[in-house]
């Protein structure tokens, strides 16, 4: 089992363009959090960016736990490519 995905954070309004193999990257800037950028979990390699700034549409929430572990709302479905579905919890991915 490979331990849960965690979050880093840089300061800036988008996501850098190089993103790490599992983990994710939630731009901030000031106290204002943009947006959240990661991989697809399925292995496909796909870049994944969701707006969590409150005022676009469609955005996502996210919560951090302990340990930096992501937590994001609602669930994630790529509507091309690989399809994925899941839900982001605790760091974990759980299919759909
Ligand atoms: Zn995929």
């Amino acid at each position: 089992m490979l331990p849960p995905r965690r979050i880093t954070i840089v300061e800036a309004d988008t996501p850098p363009l190089r993103l790490p193999w599992r983990n994710l990257v939630l731009a901030r800037e000031g106290n204002e959090d943009w947006a959240v950028a990661f991989r697809c979990p399925c292995g496909c390699g796909t870049r994944l960016e969701l707006m969590v700034l409150q005022e676009v549409k469609p955005n996502w929430s996210i919560s951090i736990e302990q340990g930096g572990r992501p937590t994001l709302s609602p669930s994630i479905w790529l509507k091309s490519g690989c399809k994925s579905h899941f839900w982001l919890r605790n760091g974990k991915v759980i299919w759909i």
